[in-house]
């Protein structure tokens, strides 16, 4: 049945002709075909389904935030809320101006400012911070061929006067404790982890499967933890277009500007998508109405 309707989806998007524009201030992205489409969707048995570029990989960008957010959280527990705040920013992903008014406390993890924040965390708690926050992709995506794209890592260090900016607004509130390089430098290499459509959606099944490594079973986050989080993608995921996503495709999910969107039904499945042509907010516009076409044809949300 999956198949049937991905290839229904597929070819119905792309008779829509839709119009978008590739993230150019990350000038490595800009590169990317605008023709790529690839959507895929994993349910929890492990049962693979896809259509399209499935076999390229694309920058993580945004999505690979709730990977860092996933690891600060276990280690941390509710802790990490000191960090960061649940509340959707209502503003584009690198807004300075909340930041200045909420005395540096990023509304949530998923804006850059929230991510930052968290790579912080991250380089208080581990030993090997990069080493660390690697491996543990590696073991969430059962994948340890992961890494990041050089290309794209130093691409976004050259060109990332807001990032700059808005870690050292953060600094001057005290909210930061290392060396801000550092922090950048983390948050770069994350931003620029890059997976095929299978492989983020079968990663995407930890937040299907209540916290738990689909097949081993292992528990990563507890059940609550899942819950939180998945409560933080379905209101902060989407830039300020989270209200869009959900009224549209009625999922928790993550967008970023290398045009990918995962989303999950609990207990039933995680899906992929991505073509890099993107909407004003900064989402992938196929990959919206592909995830609206796969809620609307299934018949389920979480709603
Ligand atoms: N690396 C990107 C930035 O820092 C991430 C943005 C995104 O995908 O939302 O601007």
């Amino acid at each position: 049945m999956y198949q049937k309707i991905l290839n229904e989806i597929f070819n119905e998007v792309n008779r829509l002709n839709l119009q978008g524009k590739q993230a150019d201030y990350i000038p490595e992205l800009a590169k990317i075909s605008p023709d790529k489409f690839a959507i895929n969707l994993t349910e929890l048995s492990g049962k693979n389904y896809g259509i399209g570029d499935i076999n390229d990989k694309f920058s993580l960008q945004s999505i690979a935030k709730v990977f860092a957010f996933t690891l600060a959280y276990k280690l941390k527990g509710n802790e990490v809320f000191r960090h960061v705040g649940i509340e959707p920013s209502g503003d584009p992903f690198n807004s300075l101006i909340q930041l200045e008014q909420e005395e540096g406390m990023p509304r949530n993890p998923l804006i850059n400012a929230g991510a930052l924040a968290i790579c912080d965390v991250l380089i208080d708690e581990l030993p090997n911070p990069e080493q660390d926050l690697f491996d543990f992709i590696k073991k969430i995506a059962q994948n340890n061929t992961i890494s990041y794209n050089p290309k794209v890592y130093q691409s976004e260090k050259k060109t990332s006067y807001r990032n700059r900016a808005l870690i050292n607004l953060m600094k001057s509130f005290g909210r930061i404790h290392n060396d801000t390089e550092a922090v950048l430098d983390l948050y770069f290499k994350l931003c620029s982890v890059e997976m095929t459509a299978p492989e983020l959606s079968r990663t995407f099944l930890l937040y299907a499967n209540h916290g738990k490594l689909p097949g081993t079973q292992e528990q990563i986050l507890t059940s609550s933890q899942s819950k939180r989080l998945n409560a933080i993608m379905q209101t902060c995921g989407f830039y300020d277009e989270a209200g869009e996503f959900t009224f549209r495709v009625g999922l928790p999910g993550k967008s970023g500007v290398g045009g990918g969107i995962a989303a999950i039904h609990p207990g039933k499945y995680a899906v992929a998508v991505w073509s890099p042509l993107l909407n004003p907010k900064g989402n992938s516009v196929k990959g919206m109405k592909a995830l609206e076409l796969l809620t609307t044809k299934l018949g389920w949300s979480i709603f």
